[in-house]
């Protein structure tokens, strides 16, 4: 490939009025076009309807329909699999060169229409303008980065052996096969298509099922790769609910590997259900696991109290906590908890509630589920601690009827309290008291999970502690714990946040390769 270095996209800024108003006319583009569409299935490069279809609501305005996609059936997910094998018998004979350029069409594509796919997913999942902008720039990313990446693996000897003398001795990268990849509504587009353009670029193919909640962004996204080039087969579109299709192909015989992103408890029992050997199957089933979090953020006595709260207004409330890398834990020394927990409140108390098209700070959460489920935790909050802010899920915002939850912060929480250990997933943050520097890192680690994490100080001997005993697949020192950037921060979580694969990070196609060695004894 003769192509210049990886660099990530630069974000928009939003302070200028020329963006926000390039922004608003995108999104009068996308409700005349896309809003009401259809996306039906893409099996082997048809588009094929079914008889069920899955409706997907503006979560910050229920009465709205943004769109339908086909359903698809066990019957469906059948035919992709036979479909994707097929195409595979020829992908995988694809030049990586060739490959690759697939993917760079396809950013350079998406580069022209990023307006309308941060307007659609403004629409779809209430994201604001710097979310929805930020997201797309990492969509863009993802494929820029993957191409390149692809190049290391490429050719026999594409990895390192020890000479050895009267025999030639290399190693080969080699796809794995035909495999799955489910989605989470989170990141729509940024992980629908970076799980799905990895393994692709690798010389595999793959079934896509997106979240139930996002549909259109994906087949968005769908139709910007098949504008790019991709043959049938290679990447199949399969809308459908993950308990029917998703089950019927995690489970099937015929996977050879399962990309999955999304809840622990999915993820788990997804780990399981793949481990059990299916009659005919003839491989150990590859599984990659991108799971929750409940990340937080220290703040000593040494902090820059204004870096620190910024850090954390960011980190817990963007996109409405539900990043899997949202701060939901505050960790504070008693020194400095009433002040930094005093001016994080009075920060978070100016964040407006509205929508994702109004460009509001704070939007609805993205469906009934997460609503009902979230607002158990509310009901736990005065049990559990002091309510500081918000505590109420008004289920409206400026008229307008959607899944709206308050910022909320609860101060005060016990480490081991339920605020403190599940997933919240929504804009609720839970402050800790910790005694000194040494307890608040005890407090940090006193999860099950391990995604990102953070420190706010200015004492280099606990950050460089915390570099190695922090558990976090992604540490952040001063500064916000969210918006790891690809090729920069490699994103990934380990213990239950994980198999730390590392999207967006130089070895990441490896999890969708095998290693071949080949001798000849001349
Ligand atoms: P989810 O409920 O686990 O759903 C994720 C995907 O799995 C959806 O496409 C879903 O389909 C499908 N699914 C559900 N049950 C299934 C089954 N039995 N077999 C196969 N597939 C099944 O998660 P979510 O609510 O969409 O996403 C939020 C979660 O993702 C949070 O926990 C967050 O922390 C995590 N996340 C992690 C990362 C990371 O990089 N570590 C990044 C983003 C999000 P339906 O839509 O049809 O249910």
């Amino acid at each position: 490939l003769k192509i210049q270095d990886y660099r990530p996209q630069p974000f928009t800024d939003f302070t200028r009025p020329e963006n926000v108003q390039a922004y608003q006319e995108a999104l009068k583009k996308v409700r005349a076009e896309l809003v009401g569409k259809h996306y039906p299935l893409i099996i082997d490069g048809e588009r094929v309807d079914t008889a069920e279809k899955l409706t997907s609501l503006n979560p910050c305005d229920t009465s709205e329909v943004v769109g339908t996609t086909a359903k698809a059936t066990v019957k469906d997910a059948q035919r992709a699999l036979d479909g994707a094998w097929a195409a595979f018998e020829s992908w995988k004979k694809w030049d990586m060169d060739a490959r690759a350029r697939i993917l760079l069409k396809a950013a350079a594509i998406l580069k022209r229409r990023r307006l309308e796919a941060c307007a659609l997913m403004s629409i779809e999942v209430g994201k604001n303008y710097a979310e929805a902008d930020v997201e797309v720039a990492e969509a863009i990313d993802f494929l820029e980065y993957y191409a390149r990446s692809a190049m290391k693996y490429a050719g026999f000897g594409a990895a390192e052996t020890t000479w050895f003398e009267g025999e030639e001795n290399g190693l080969m990268y080699l796809p794995l096969g035909v495999g799955v990849s489910i989605s989470p509504w989170n990141f729509p587009c940024a992980i629908f298509i970076g799980m799905a353009a990895a393994p692709i670029v690798a010389g595999n193919c793959v079934i896509a099922k997106p979240a139930e909640d996002s549909g259109l962004i994906a087949g968005f996204m769908v139709d910007v790769m098949l504008e790019a080039g991709l043959p049938a087969g290679v990447l199949q579109f399969l809308p459908g609910v993950g308990k029917e299709v998703g089950e019927y192909l995690t489970t099937h015989a015929r996977t050879r590997f399962i990309t999955f992103t999304g809840s622990r408890a999915v993820g788990l029992h997804i780990n399981e259900v793949a481990a059990r050997t299916m009659p005919g199957q003839k491989w150990i089933k590859k599984v990659i696991l991108e799971l929750g979090g409940k990340d937080a953020l220290i703040v000593d006595e040494t902090a820059d109290l204004d870096v620190a709260v910024t850090a954390a207004v960011q980190g817990a409330f963007g996109f409405n906590g539900q990043k899997c890398s949202a701060m939901s834990r505050l960790i504070v020394v008693d020194e400095v908890y009433d002040t930094v927990v005093g001016q994080f409140v009075e920060r978070a108390r100016g964040l407006q509630l509205g929508t994702g098209e109004e460009n509001a700070n704070v939007t609805a959460v993205v469906n009934q589920m997460s609503f009902d489920k979230i607002s158990g935790y509310l009901d736990l909050a005065p049990q559990e601690g002091k309510v500081l802010l918000g505590g109420e899920a008004p289920g409206e915002a400026n008229g307008k009827t959607g899944y709206y939850i308050q910022p909320t912060v609860v101060g005060d929480v016990d480490a081991h309290a339920r605020l403190a250990q599940e997933e919240i997933f929504g804009p609720v943050v839970s402050v800790l008291r910790a005694r000194d520097w040494a307890h608040a890192l005890e407090i940090a680690n006193a999860t099950e999970y391990g995604l990102t994490g953070g420190v706010i100080s200015n004492r280099r001997e606990r950050l460089e502690q915390a570099r190695f005993e922090f558990e976090a697949g992604n540490l952040y020192f001063n500064r916000k714990i969210t918006g790891a950037i690809v090729g920069v921060q490699p994103f990934g979580g380990y213990y239950m946040s994980g198999t730390d694969s590392k999207a967006g990070g130089p070895d990441y196609l490896a999890n969708f390769l095998q290693l071949k060695t080949v001798t000849e004894r001349w």
